[in-house]
């Protein structure tokens, strides 16, 4: 199917709601990775741009600005609105999707909507946090009141970039912030569409403002800016603790952090074989193996071991891969050409180190960034492919032997993002999810989002939490007022 015939309108920087050229003039292109043209080339933006940005947001966040006298069913309703754009606009945003990011038309589209939904959840916010009141000696009484913590800064990553988007944007709006984003580089198309739709919704210019750029010009640039109270930030490890250092040099300003993950995925002697296959082929590759939670490392029980490895291995010769604009097409390419090759990399250190390659393990043509869906097994834990995160197409299968044993060597890892256990035994399945050091642990499911319920890593997997009441906590100040309720004068 050849690529829907779109024009790209949205390639500039987005400040007080009006589209502007990077004041440098520099453009970069964005790539296709399905065929490795180039789909349009976006103003660079830099710390110049950024600048500008963070003085419209600290505009707009002034005391008496009409963001900050806007009642919270106003911004509500913004927000309500800007979703409902969104999801308006979801075929043109899941065709951007599917182009910059090489995620199948249909899981595109479906983002689209998981964002307007990602949205809508904290447009339900806006009114609902609310302070203390505490005794106090005397005639005195304590209260607290909760206030946004004022410009923030938000730096997220290609694999998902709408629902980053939204994830970010949510809470940040509940709780009366201004917002400068910087998108990935790969993937800035969506972003800008969804900025022109913060204009149509009526946000009042300055309080969204999206900077497209280079992670270390137009990114390092908002971590240590001085007017930014807060920056969130999704990606990898090694930035996240640049963006710490940046923001502990700079302002101190308050930062959280979603970083990768290496999650189990325990499949007990209990468990049907094939519905257990099926899941950890699906949740592996989903994404070509782009998402932080996806089980990297499955823990298979010893006597099912080799029946689940003949389903996994099936299940992976059975998957379609190509353009990501054909309906029935499961898994597009890698995202570009660096993290093509640091998966392909992974793969040949897998067979070096002695791992069985059962399936898979080659590129798929020259056109694209494409990689066959991939399982090792005989993986042992000390192994790079073991302990690092390939974020591609790529199984990495163990044995074990007893619940002891494999919480131990599940917990044996620096990151700490997710973690899941398939099993009807509900014992082993508590015990589990005591024992394991994760953020989110699923039981019988994986990958089950709960927008209301927090979500967000323990160890190098990351710091705070995002979604539902903790999510807002993130983007709010507490505040604590003494009153002496009887004066004498
Ligand atoms: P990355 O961490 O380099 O990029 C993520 C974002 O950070 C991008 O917007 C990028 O421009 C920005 N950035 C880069 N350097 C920066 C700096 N010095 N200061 C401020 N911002 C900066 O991620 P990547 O290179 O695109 O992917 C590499 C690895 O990151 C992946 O293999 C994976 O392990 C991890 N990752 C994790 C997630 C996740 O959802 N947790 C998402 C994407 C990537």
């Amino acid at each position: 199917m050849a690529k829907p015939d779109i024009e790209i309108k949205y390639k500039q920087i987005f400040i007080n709601n009006e589209f502007v050229p990077a004041k440098s003039g520099k453009t970069f292109p964005v790539i296709n990775p399905a065929n490795k043209q180039i789909i349009a080339e976006v103003a660079e933006g830099d710390k110049a741009d950024i600048d500008a940005a963070v003085a419209a947001a600290k505009k707009a966040f002034a005391r008496n600005s009409e963001w900050r006298k806007m009642d919270p069913s106003g911004r509500s309703k913004l927000i309500y609105k800007l979703a409902d754009l969104i999801e308006r606009d979801q075929e043109i945003l899941g065709i951007l999707e599917c182009l910059e990011v090489g995620k199948p038309i249909g899981s595109s589209k479906q983002e689209v909507i998981f964002a307007a939904y990602s949205l809508r959840h904290y447009g339900e916010w806006c009114d609902k946090y609310f302070g203390e009141t505490f005794q106090a000696p005397g005639n005195m009484v304590s209260m607290t009141r909760k206030e946004p913590v004022g410009v923030v800064g938000q730096i997220i990553p290609w694999n998902g970039p709408l629902a980053m988007l939204a994830w970010k944007w949510g809470p940040a709006l509940a709780a009366g912030c201004t917002i400068v984003l910087k998108p990935a580089e790969s993937t800035p198309l969506g972003a800008l569409h969804v900025a022109s739709l913060v204009k149509e919704a009526g946000f009042p210019p300055g309080v969204i403002n999206v900077v497209p750029g280079y992670g270390h010009t137009a990114g390092a640039a908002i971590s240590s800016h001085m007017d930014v109270n807060k920056v969130a930030f999704t990606g990898s490890v090694g930035v996240g603790k640049k963006i710490m250092e940046a923001a502990a040099a700079s302002n101190l300003k308050r930062v959280t952090l979603e970083l990768g993950g290496k999650s189990p995925l325990i499949v007990c002697e209990d468990f049907d074989v094939n519905t257990a296959a099926v899941m950890c082929h699906n949740f592996i590759c989903a994404n070509s193996g782009q998402i932080c939670v996806a089980p990297s490392r499955v823990f298979v029980h010893e006597s099912i071991h080799d029946a689940f490895v003949a389903k996994l291995v099936a299940q992976a010769k059975a998957r379609k891969v190509g353009d990501p604009f054909e309906p029935e097409v499961q898994q597009g390419p890698q995202v570009n050409e660096a993290m093509y090759k640091r998966v392909l990399g992974y793969i040949e250190a897998g067979k070096k180190e002695g791992a069985k390659l059962e399936v898979g393990g080659n590129p798929i043509g020259d056109k694209g960034y494409f990689i066959e869906p991939t399982v090792f097994t005989n993986v042992t834990d000390d192994m790079k492919i073991a302990k690092e995160e390939i974020f591609g197409p790529v199984q990495c299968v163990f044995k074990f032997k007893t619940m002891e044993e494999v919480i131990e060597r599940a917990n044996n890892t620096t990151y700490g993002l997710a973690a899941g256990i398939l099993t009807k035994d509900i014992n082993k399945a508590m015990n589990f999810a005591n024992a394991i050091e994760a953020g989110s642990v699923w039981v019988n499911c994986y990958m089950a989002f709960n927008l209301s319920a927090p979500f967000g890593g323990y160890k190098q997997s990351g710091i705070g939490r995002e979604n539902g009441r903790y999510g807002l906590e993130n983007y709010l100040e507490t505040k604590t007022i003494t009153m002496n309720i009887n004066p004498v004068n």
